[in-house]
């Protein structure tokens, strides 16, 4: 726990994911003093938080790719993610944590469908399963099918039907 000059003990505010000098994972841990109003950021290499982080927080990076899900959706994940960082011990939700979720272990896909998952363009591709796992999940659902697949890239990821 850091301690504010003022002698209370500084609450953390958030995180920021980011590249330090030599490209190497950081995370920018901002805290703030509720007594005297300081504010302070420090700078620590991925996953070393030395004591810096005094609850389960989502870095500003996953809170941002929650904050774009539909709410029942962000409800579902939310609640999967923390159960998980929580079981593993572990304090800070990262982007990374979000793309890994469990709900993978839960849905089969048909081969059709997955075989579209893999022409989904990478950095949409991740997020894309999640979300087409969750909504299938939502309704009861143990697979995903080209159909729901359709709807759900229509839905959140603006790509209309799909032309391949
Ligand atoms: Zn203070």
């Amino acid at each position: 726990m850091l301690t504010c000059g003022c002698g209370r003990w500084m609450h953390t505010e958030g995180i920021e994911e980011r590249a330090g000098e030599s490209g190497a994972p950081e995370w920018f841990i901002r805290s703030e003093c509720k007594g005297c109003g300081q504010k302070i950021g420090i700078d620590v290499p991925e996953g070393q938080t030395h004591g810096l982080v005094d609850r389960l927080l989502w870095t500003d990076e996953a809170l941002h790719r929650l904050d774009r899900m539909p709410p029942y959706l962000a409800a579902l994940v939310r609640e999967d993610v923390e159960q998980d960082v929580r079981r593993q011990g572990r304090r800070v939700v990262t982007y990374d944590t979000l793309l890994h979720s469990r709900a993978e272990d839960r849905i089969e896909w048909e081969s059709e469908a997955e075989w579209r998952l893999e022409r989904v363009p990478a950095p949409v591709r991740a997020m894309a399963r999640i979300e087409l796992e969750r909504t299938a999940a939502d309704r009861g659902l143990s697979r995903v099918t080209v159909s729901l697949m359709e709807e759900v890239k229509a839905k959140y990821f603006g790509m209309g039907s799909s032309k391949q």
